[in-house]
């Protein structure tokens, strides 16, 4: 049967592989722990900026939830009613999933790109292009904003986290 709103999975596509593994993303970025094992699965997410990424990671089922988790409940609130009321769930990633623009009208500037896995399988992928971006980014507190800066600072040591998305960007909900 096919279902338009109920994807089945597809392999996961080379665009979402760790550029800096050259394979789809084997562990964890925070806690290390191998993300096939994983049954609930687990996110990716990267930003492409000029056809490059400037920044990606994975993160398994337990650490993704303990983040979210320690987020404020108003920005967790704010970010997942965005989504609800402007995410369209059925473009995948051949456009932007909130304002629907078609991918090939910004993938020479920067957008980021997210998705849910499991095993080897995307289960569920989206795009979300700059200016979108900068949108989620104002529903963000700044708990939240904190929160995710610890992230940075404890996984991507060196890295400024002012100069890395913010989880409005990557859409982490
Ligand atoms: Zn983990
Ligand atoms: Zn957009």
């Amino acid at each position: 049967m096919d279902d338009f709103t109920s994807k089945s999975p597809e392999k996961i596509p080379f665009e979402l592989y760790s550029e800096y593994e050259e394979r789809p993303f084997h562990t964890c970025t925070r806690c290390g722990e191998t993300l096939l094992d994983y049954l609930e699965g687990y996110h990716v997410a990267k930003i492409i900026k000029n056809r490059e990424a400037v920044f990606e990671y994975a993160l398994c089922f337990t650490c993704h939830s303990g983040m979210v988790a320690e987020f404020s409940s108003e920005s967790r609130q704010a970010l997942e009613n965005f989504y609800l009321e402007n995410m369209n769930p059925s473009l995948g990633l051949n456009g932007c999933g909130l304002c629907s623009m078609e991918r090939l009208k910004f993938e020479d500037k920067e957008y980021s790109i997210g998705a849910m896995c499991q095993g080897k399988n995307m289960i569920d992928g989206f795009i979300i292009c700059s200016s979108c971006m900068e949108k989620t980014n104002s529903l963000i507190s700044s708990k939240t904003q904190g929160v995710w800066e610890d992230f940075i600072n404890e996984n991507f040591p060196g890295v400024p986290a002012n100069a890395l998305p913010s989880p409005g960007k990557l859409g982490v909900l």
